[in-house]
């Protein structure tokens, strides 16, 4: 079984490329749109229960954005040249953040009214070149599910922990395991921007949020405005690789010379919290794909029960009435071809639960589900992938 994330998206008909649209611009197939589909509005779930609100801000952007925030300067190599228009420069994004302080910026506002938490699953850019793209891990537009708290100083620590707070729970949901938190410092070499005071403010914020947590040091791991932590978990190989972020930014702000009044009537500077909770959509596939050999967790499957007649003159009728009697759940009928066969196809689409319709079942409103088959009351497996699709489950589904 290959464990290759971009050989399973192909094989199980998520996601593909074209030569006339471009190397690392994947495509997702309709099987690919479910399964970001329900990831996305997992991600909106989390972010609006841990107090965002949502927003929507254009992938582009005069180059003066990106200037002032600084990354024209450190990351102008890794973004698409820019488009003129007129007499004015235009970019494509390389990050969601210049763009969301800006959404701050519109309206003024009150230390009362801190923090406040803006959420987009927002497309952004790298001019990543042919030779290192890889299906869904190196791409040119990536969809991060991101985040950025404005708050107060004394609110930064409590932002932080609610940030790790919501990813356990994302990761206990997708049924992955943290390997290490990391807190992403700067090297020696310098490279960032904002002076030493700042960054020794937002490490030791990040330092007091994750507290006993046990943690290692990743130095010259930081983003070029801030420390950060990062959520490391393991690869099918073994290897670690950073999903989930959490940074803590005194330096745009300042840029941007964002403010709020304080309760003494004058300006304060907030501070920015960024966090990518489920990572990129991209990212995250690729991971699930690999785990588990293109086993997706049930709720993300794009087909989560298959009925297979055992003769599709005799019963075929019956599944596709069965079928519908699954409200909430993907199923599908497949009673073309030889019944081996279309069992063997079924667990090659890694479909979670296939049951087989024949004249036993239908006599007995059940399904013969597994192998070796168990014959389960039909209305026992509608509550039970009723309740696994209400929790969100990731594991397999039993029914003994
Ligand atoms: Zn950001």
């Amino acid at each position: 079984m290959s464990r290759d994330h971009s050989a399973l998206g192909r094989e199980l008909d998520l996601f593909d490329t074209s030569p006339l649209v471009g190397p690392g611009l994947p495509l997702w197939l309709p099987d690919g749109g479910v399964v970001r589909g329900e990831l996305e509005r997992f991600a909106l779930e989390l972010s609006l229960r841990s107090g965002c609100r949502r927003v929507h801000t254009p992938v582009l952007a005069k180059r003066g954005l990106f200037e002032r925030s600084g990354h024209w300067q450190k990351f102008a190599a890794d973004m698409f040249p820019p488009v003129r228009v007129g007499d004015e420069d235009f970019v494509l994004r390389p990050a969601n953040c210049p763009h969301h302080t800006q959404v701050y910026a519109a309206r003024p506002h009150s230390y009362r009214d801190l923090p406040v938490r803006y959420a987009e699953l927002g497309s952004m850019f790298r001019s990543e070149l042919s030779g290192v793209l890889v299906g869904l891990r190196r791409v040119r537009q990536i969809s991060l599910d991101d985040a950025h708290v404005f708050c107060r100083p004394d609110q930064v620590v409590a932002e932080v922990r609610t940030a790790l707070d919501a990813i356990r729970e994302a990761y206990a949901v997708l049924g992955l395991e943290i390997r290490r938190l990391r807190l992403s410092v700067r090297g020696p070499g310098g490279g960032h921007l904002g002076d030493d005071d700042r960054w020794q403010r937002a490490e030791d914020q990040l330092r007091e949020a994750l507290g006993d947590d046990e943690h290692e040091i990743g130095v010259g791991e930081a983003a070029f405005y801030g420390p950060k932590i990062d959520v490391q978990v393991a690869d099918a190989a073994g290897r670690e690789e950073t999903l989930s972020t959490v940074q803590v930014d005194h330096v745009q702000p300042e840029r941007f010379d964002l403010h709020y009044v304080g309760e003494d009537g004058r300006r304060h500077r907030p501070v920015m919290v960024h966090r990518a909770l489920l990572s990129s959509m991209e990212r995250l596939v690729a991971m699930l794909l690999e785990r588990d050999g293109g086993r997706l967790p049930f709720w993300l499957a794009p087909v989560q029960l298959r009925l297979l007649p055992v003769s599709g003159d005799r019963h075929g009728e019956h599944a596709r009435a069965l079928a519908a009697r699954f409200a909430g759940v993907r199923v599908d009928v497949v009673d073309d071809g030889p019944l081996p066969r279309r069992i063997r196809d079924a667990r090659a689409r890694r479909v979670p639960v296939v049951a087989v319709v024949g004249d036993a079942e239908v006599a007995a409103d059940a399904l013969a589900i597994g192998r070796p088959a168990v014959r389960v009351p039909l209305a026992q497996v509608q509550a039970r992938l009723a309740e696994a699709v209400r929790h969100r489950e990731a594991g397999r589904i039993r029914f003994d």
